[in-house]
């Protein structure tokens, strides 16, 4: 999905992070007064703000702006929505795809804005933990449905890049609520998010 341009950066808080990431820079070894680290600070100042802008973001907001009243009771999956976030612990990206399902009880949202609702927690410092967990509850208290499941699958660089170094891990993590507690309607909703009905 697409995001809106964030060009609007907030001057005090782009100017006190560029101090920051400049000695940051020079602590590292680096001169941040060569060429082609010149404009560096400034541009990963607005980077951090642009990929943190769900903090001002309001996931509930965003589902009621499109909520619709119908009598759907069959469950309703989007899967393979692609996911960029950073994790808490080193403010490294970790990225892959989340799965949503609902099962309705007259309140029905707009597809997008489930896709939205996942990057308004992501584009935060997250773990993957709280992220599915928020995700399911924004959905939960907003269109009250039978059942909300939520699965991430993701890579995160922190493993793939330092510590253990493990390039292929893959960390997924799942968020069920309501009719998803049933064994049935749970193997429902992981036997279609593993199937390739259109590959
Ligand atoms: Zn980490």
């Amino acid at each position: 999905m697409a995001y809106h341009k964030k060009e609007n950066f907030d001057e005090e808080i782009t100017n006190g992070l560029m101090k920051s990431y400049r000695d940051a820079l020079s602590l590292i070894g680096e001169d941040p007064d060569r060429e082609g680290l010149k404009k560096t600070p400034e541009r990963l100042a607005k980077a951090m703000q642009y990929m943190t802008q769900g903090y001002h973001l309001d996931a509930r907001a965003i589902l009621n702006s499109a909520k619709f009243h119908e009598p759907v009771s069959e469950m309703i999956l989007v899967k393979d929505i692609e996911l960029f976030s950073m994790c808490e612990h080193h403010i490294l990206p970790f990225f892959g795809k989340a799965h949503i399902a609902y099962i309705p009880n007259g309140w029905i949202t707009g597809l997008s804005k489930l896709a939205r609702v996942v990057d308004v927690y992501a584009r935060r410092l997250q773990v993957q933990e709280r992220l599915t967990v928020e995700i399911m509850n924004a959905i939960k208290e907003t269109l009250n449905p039978l059942g909300v499941a939520v699965v991430i699958e993701a890579q995160h660089l922190c493993m793939m890049m330092r510590g253990v170094q493990k390039q292929n891990s893959v960390t997924t993590t799942s968020a069920f609520d309501g009719e998803f507690h049933k064994n049935s309607t749970r193997s429902e909703f992981l036997k279609l998010i593993s199937a390739n009905l259109n590959r």
